[in-house]
């Protein structure tokens, strides 16, 4: 296969093919549409398609497809073949400028809460001509947005970028304030971490709850879990070993910088992250990603588990979003700068997202909500549901002096005075390994760890990268109408430290404490599921900023409430009709078995002595009978609560009613059937155990 520089980015119509293959000016011009975001030309757009299917072809690709993330969270694509007839009877390999930029695939059963049936049937996808083409099997796939023909947003690609551009435009005119002439653009990179577990293929099988809903949702506890934490950073095991080394390869030839790749704190479960790049670029190869992820384990006889929490009582898998801007020129804005005058740059950025992530925790919060995700989230294993910000002791001690305009150390004999002082170089607080911060500030970037491992990364950004646009545009509005700019700068700084305090703690997350201070006394949100947050998107607040930042129209806001709602309900309904059929069809029978084989063994044994008291045999059927019982009886009341469902009058009501019955009740069932597990012979226990899957891949 040659050295990895060699093969790097083979499928992809990244920068160097593009010059390669494309004459100067078609690529100055598409250049420019990359860059700048110019209007492409038909003519340049026609050259880029044929180029881009020639290369395409040379490297064994038969097909091409629109590839865009519809709002079920996945990507999807539909081939069409470059082929078409020639006059001759032939076949002659055709793709044009107009099938590059624009396609209609018949997409009408991908959700659209309602909006598509407000407008026109059928969506479009558009080319994201900023996000490289790549090939995958036989396929040139084309990355793009998805819109309605009222060019209302299907996907997350686009308002995604409508976020970019908000977020760039803001920053550019504080940036012009501090007297930057040259930016033309401001851009959010992200580097997200991605955790997952590998189980072995065979076992899986086995078990339908992990086929059909992606977690378990029976299990006791195994006697061996993660207390050791002799897994964590442990030795790799031959089998991930070459599992994650194909899965290397196959991501570097699509030009993804995968660079590290540890076990994490769970048995069977391990790390992979990339080197950060752009957020949209980012966005795509994170969906890319997942979904290699799980085509090399098949190969592998394994199987990737994305799921937020496969495993009850086992740390559920996360995704860090690392997350900064920088402009075009590459100067990150959250890297605490060498002079005074960088600084104030700096903390005025700083204090942005402060502000923003106070003003819209519940954007936040809302947009990492889902099923899986709720299991983790407040559970001592991620982040509280609750956001707050954690800046590390040095820069801490920075804001807290500006706020109460104090020197920030003993040995400082001045006070921080904006544009005049230099700041002390920030070492990245070690403290932070811990963990347990929501949005923790790590020296020249953020870590949002409120995602789920399968979440899309594009909804998190949006909210992040719209919040800290609009902070900045009310910077922006006042500082350019003021008098004397670094007196309105500073009072600025000191108004949002003050006001927003509240945020930052750097404490343990983990701690019942905080969450009771949190509410109690500071006042923040704790939004512990989906449907206690997922409602507060269309609050008022929300709308007017998410409106005014054009990221999306209140149509779409609606349509996505409504969607992630009915994502939650479906998710949770599949899980219980899971849960009823394995209970009934496979642990009831088999615990009947064992209890049946028990009774046999005692009148066998009475029938040699009548004297043998079988006291064993004898409370262990009474006990396995009277599980059975009350599994039957669970499945029961599951069955009713389901039922109850069809009265709930919408979307809200009845994800509150699966909150607060159906789970509840899926939580009884499985209690029950666990107490059996343990008592229960192994050889009767219908599918593998805890401790088979987790103990499992060698
Ligand atoms: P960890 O959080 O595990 O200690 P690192 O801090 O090394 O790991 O990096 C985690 C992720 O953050 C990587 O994907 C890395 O590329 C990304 N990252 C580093 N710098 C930035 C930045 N300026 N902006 C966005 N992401 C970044
Ligand atoms: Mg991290």
């Amino acid at each position: 296969m040659g050295t990895v520089s060699e093969y790097f980015g083979k499928l992809v119509f990244d920068d160097r093919v593009m010059k390669a293959n494309l004459s100067a000016k078609v690529y100055q011009s598409l250049k420019k549409t990359i860059d700048d975001g110019a209007k492409l030309d038909i003519s340049v757009a026609n050259a880029v398609a044929s180029a881009m299917k020639d290369w395409a072809i040379a490297n064994g690709a038969t097909h091409y497809t629109h590839w865009f993330q519809p709002l079920t969270g996945i990507t999807a694509e539909k081939h069409d073949s470059f082929i078409s007839p020639s006059p001759d009877g032939g076949v002659i390999m055709e793709f044009s400028g107009k099938e590059l930029i624009k396609g209609e695939p018949d997409a009408s059963s991908f959700p659209s809460g309602g909006l598509r049936a407000t407008f026109e049937a059928r969506g479009y996808t558009a080319w994201d001509p900023t996000s490289y083409a790549f090939i995958k099997g036989k396929t040139l796939c084309i990355p793009t947005a998805f819109c309605s023909y009222g060019g209302e947003a299907l996907d997350k690609k686009t308002p995604l970028l409508r976020s970019m551009e908000a977020l760039s435009k803001q920053a550019i005119r504080i940036l012009r304030l501090f007297g930057n002439d040259s930016v033309k653009c401001v851009r959010t990179s992200v580097g997200p971490e991605q955790e997952y577990f590998l189980v072995d293929k065979e076992m899986y099988d086995r078990r339908r709850d992990l086929i059909f809903t992606g977690r378990t949702l029976f299990g006791a506890k195994p006697p061996k879990g993660q207390e050791m934490d002799d897994h964590y950073f442990g030795v790799i095991k031959p089998r991930v070993e070459a599992y994650m080394q194909e899965l290397n390869d196959e991501l570097w030839k699509l030009g993804i910088l995968a660079k590290t790749e540890h076990n994490e704190v769970a048995p069977a479960q391990h790390e992979l992250a990339p080197i950060y790049t752009t957020t949209n670029i980012a966005t795509d190869h994170n969906q890319l990603t997942m979904e290699i992820m799980q085509k090399v384990a098949a190969k592998h006889g394994l199987v990737c588990l994305l799921h937020e929490k496969p495993f009850a009582g086992v740390n559920g898998s996360g995704k860090h979003n690392n997350w900064s801007l920088a402009t075009d020129s590459g100067v990150n804005l959250l890297s605490p700068g060498e002079t005074p005058y960088e600084n104030a740059q700096f903390l005025l950025f700083l204090c942005a997202v402060i502000k923003a992530v106070d003003d819209y925790q519940d954007l936040l919060r809302i947009s990492v909500a889902t099923a899986g995700n709720d299991h983790r989230l407040g559970a001592n294993e991620a982040p509280p549901a609750v956001v707050s910000i954690f800046l590390g002791d040095e820069l801490n001690a920075v804001i807290e002096a500006i706020e109460k305009d104090v020197p920030y150390n003993a040995a400082a004999k001045t006070k921080m005075k904006l544009g005049v002082d230099v700041l002390p170089k920030f070492n990245r607080d070690t403290t932070d390994r811990n963990r347990t911060s929501p949005f923790a500030f790590t020296g020249n970037k953020f870590e949002f760890r409120m995602l789920g491992s399968s979440n899309s990364i594009a909804c998190a950004n949006i909210m992040l990268n719209s919040a800290v646009a609009e902070s900045l545009k009310i910077y922006a509005d006042r500082l350019e109408q003021a008098e004397v700019f670094e007196t309105a700068l500073h009072e600025m700084i000191r108004k949002t430290i003050k006001d927003h305090k509240r945020i930052i703690f750097n404490g343990n997350g983990y701690d019942d404490s905080w969450i009771k201070e949190a509410t109690e006394q500071r006042g923040l949100l704790n939004y512990r599921t989906t449907p206690d947050c997922m409602p507060h998107l269309l609050d008022k607040k929300n709308v007017d900023m998410l409106t005014s930042q054009k990221v999306f129209s209140e149509a779409e806001l609606k349509s996505r409430c409504e969607i992630m709602l009915d994502n939650y309900c479906k998710t949770v309904r599949i899980e219980a009709d899971t849960m009823i059929d394995m209970a009934r069809t496979e642990i009831t029978p088999a615990i009947e078995a064992y209890a049946t084989e028990l009774a046999r063994a005692a009148a066998a044994k009475k029938a040699l002595a009548a004297d043998i008291p079988c006291t064993y045999e004898t409370s262990l059927v009474q006990k396995l009978s009277s599980l059975t019982d009350r599994i039957t009886q669970k499945i029961s009341e599951l069955e009713q609560a389901l039922l109850d469902l069809a009265s709930a009058e919408d979307i809200i009501a009845e994800g509150y009613a699966i909150r607060d019955t159906v789970l509840v009740k899926m939580s009884e069932l499985r209690i029950a059937c666990d107490e059996a597990e343990i008592v229960t012979a192994k050889k009767y226990w219908p599918f593998p155990t805890y401790g088979d899957l987790l103990f499992g891949v060698k």
